[in-house]
């Protein structure tokens, strides 16, 4: 894909902060510290578009972010992340689920793993409001390049027995060496109805 231009849009937290709902668009979901801003930055090929927080997980920001005025990428917000207060990790979950059964414009979802973990309860609500919906997973399974070759073997048969799916339902992906970028690309371009 080439990136032709890459800008912010805005940020919300509620509905009637949302941009109009008009081209298609693209989550991005994680962990904080996972990778999830790395993976944005590789794949569209710009350093720093979407920035790290200094303090992980502090701010509940779905981030809105326009490509080439064809479609949207979504930030949403990092969960998981011990040191946030009880009453901003409460608002995770509503605010996730509100977005994702309320955007008639929501093509996808990407969910990001650490490829050294396995999902958690977070992915498993994820996972369950996305199939309610009809919406289609694109699982990635990130830092692979932290694991020896035969150490991402096995916890890519651990993520895929963790979730009752086939090991080729996952994409391995690296931010540091690009490996599996094109195969996100793949499957975003497929959903987003793109031929290549
Ligand atoms: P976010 O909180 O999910 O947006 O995570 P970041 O993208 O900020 O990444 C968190 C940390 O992991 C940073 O120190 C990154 O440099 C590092 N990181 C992210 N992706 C990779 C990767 O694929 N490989 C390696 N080795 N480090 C990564």
């Amino acid at each position: 894909m080439l990136i032709k231009s890459a800008t912010f849009i805005t940020s919300a937290v509620k509905p009637s902060q949302y941009p109009p709902a008009v081209l298609p668009e693209i989550a991005f979901s994680g962990r904080s510290n996972v990778g999830k801003s790395s993976l944005i930055n590789k794949i569209v090929n710009r350093k720093r578009l979407v920035k790290t927080s200094r303090t992980p997980g502090r701010t509940q920001l779905i981030n809105f972010f326009d490509f080439n005025e064809a479609f949207t990428f979504v930030d949403l917000p990092g969960y998981g992340y011990a040191r946030v207060p009880e009453a901003v990790r409460k608002k995770w979950g509503p605010m996730i689920e509100t977005y994702i059964t309320g955007r008639s414009t929501l093509k996808a979802v990407v969910m990001i793993l650490d490829i050294r973990r396995t999902p958690g309860i977070e992915e498993q609500n994820l996972t369950g409001w996305l199939g309610s919906h009809h919406i289609p997973i694109i699982r990635v399974l990130t830092k692979a390049d932290k694991l020896s070759k035969t150490k991402r073997k096995k916890q890519l048969g651990l993520n895929a027995n963790a979730l009752s799916l086939d090991e080729a339902a996952f994409v391995l992906f690296s931010a540091k060496s690009g490996m599996g970028k094109e195969a996100v690309w793949e499957a975003i371009e497929s959903v987003l109805g793109i031929s290549r």
